[in-house]
């Protein structure tokens, strides 16, 4: 049994925050860049332009992409063979805390969602736990952007319903977004499981890597296709109108219901900042 110290974690998420935040990643700003060179209208590439500016300065002066510097999502792989000594969430917690008074990041969680008081250390975050084999501690984290995500939906459709349907609803989704989920996106799906379930394949789907290929061919193709009609609905970079409404799609799918089709749509904005660290 490996012991791995509350504090070990901390200082990894504390890092990982700040990183995300700063740094968007090589790999996606080459693909913004090739979007550019693509990208049919003019105002369309200015605003990907801009956006690349932005993230290289981001990347070159070590301040944040966006204003929104997001609500912290955590998925955590943890070996059977780890010990944890101390409190996961808490330590997650700290290195958040951390990260965002020593970064001057902004503080965008609220302590209740009604009464709407800020928690001013952008805690708790939102961490997901996975138990896998092996001694080790994987830590994926990203700060999600509000914008986005409240233009992200689960709908349960019903078997009768096919991948057709499954379509129509992304891209009605899209299209009536428009400019507030800051576009250009990466869209990720969750199709299968149940409500909660198809909302967390989903969120996975966005930390998927950008130029990954799906295993499965079924949704291979499917996204494929989605990806070319979200590109045709005209939305465009940060609504403004355009080819380049999407970067990527991804799709992840799990068993289900005889009785259901839940679909689980989470929109990522042009700010798709996510980083990992093995401990
Ligand atoms: S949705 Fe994304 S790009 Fe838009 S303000 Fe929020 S974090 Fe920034």
């Amino acid at each position: 049994m490996r012991v791995i110290k509350a504090d070990e974690i901390t200082k990894v998420v504390k890092q990982l925050a700040l990183d995300a935040n700063h740094d968007i990643g090589e790999s996606f700003i080459d693909l913004l860049r090739r979007k550019i060179k693509e990208e049919k209208s003019g105002i369309g590439r200015s605003v990907l332009e801009q956006i690349v500016e932005n993230d290289e300065i981001a990347r070159t002066e070590n301040r944040p992409m966006c204003q929104d510097t997001g609500l912290i999502v955590c998925l955590v792989e943890v070996g059977y063979d780890v010990h944890i000594q101390g409190d996961l969430y808490e330590a997650i917690n700290e290195g958040v805390r951390q990260a965002y008074d020593e970064g001057l990041l902004r503080k965008s969680v609220v302590k209740h969602p009604l009464k709407r008081e800020n928690t001013n250390d952008n805690t708790p975050a939102i961490t997901h736990v996975k138990l896998v084999s092996g001694d080790k501690i994987k830590i994926t984290l990203a700060p999600k952007g509000g914008g986005s995500e409240n233009m992200s939906l689960v709908k349960m459709l019903t078997p009768a319903e096919g991948i057709q349907d499954i379509k129509d609803l992304v891209l009605h989704t899209i299209f009536y977004a428009g400019g507030k989920p800051c576009p250009p996106l990466v869209v990720g799906i969750g199709i299968g499981g149940n409500l909660e379930k198809s909302a967390l394949i989903a969120k996975e789907a966005i930390f998927r890597e950008i130029d990954d290929v799906n295993p499965d061919p079924i949704l291979d193709q499917l996204e494929r296709e989605l990806l070319q009609e979200i590109n045709e609905l005209g939305v465009g970079p940060m609504g403004f109108g355009g080819t380049t409404t999407a970067l990527a799609v991804k799709i992840n799918a799990y068993p289900c219901h005889i009785a259901s089709l839940p679909v689980a749509i989470n929109l990522q904005c042009h700010a798709s900042r996510h980083k990992t660290e093995v401990i």
